[in-house]
């Protein structure tokens, strides 16, 4: 059984359900007897509860609004974001990857910088 550090680690995935079938088994059977770590998804989930109510509260941007901002925002630092939860940056990080536009986000998580996406025109990421 995998221990509540390792677990914790997942949570963001488990959530999501984003884990391989034998990953979500061990973080479903890790919380079945372990109530800190039901704690922390319970928690997990309620944030996620709230920014998806939160994104889906926003104005839709037209397509021509963002191609004009991504041109003018090339190469530049629009904006510094502090999320104290993995949820939010993820979520934010793969709404900004599906746009397919040439976005660079950086992100301070937890007190680390993460370097979430670094996605030139065309496609390329690193
Ligand atoms: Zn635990």
């Amino acid at each position: 059984m995998r221990g509540c550090e390792e677990v914790r680690e997942l949570i963001p995935w488990y959530v999501e359900g984003n884990l391989a079938t034998e990953e979500g088994a061990d973080v479903a059977t890790h919380i079945g007897a372990c109530a800190d770590c039901l704690h922390d998804v319970a928690a997990a989930l309620r944030v996620r509860a709230s920014v998806r109510a939160a994104f889906s509260a926003l104005p839709l941007v037209s397509e021509e609004m963002w191609e004009r901002v991504s041109r003018q925002a090339l190469g530049r630092r629009l904006v510094q974001l502090d999320v104290g939860s993995f949820i939010v940056g993820f979520r934010l990080g793969a709404w900004l990857t599906r746009r397919g536009n040439p976005v660079r986000a950086d992100l301070r998580l937890l007190g680390r910088e993460v370097h979430l996406i670094n996605r030139r025109k065309g496609g390329g990421s690193s």
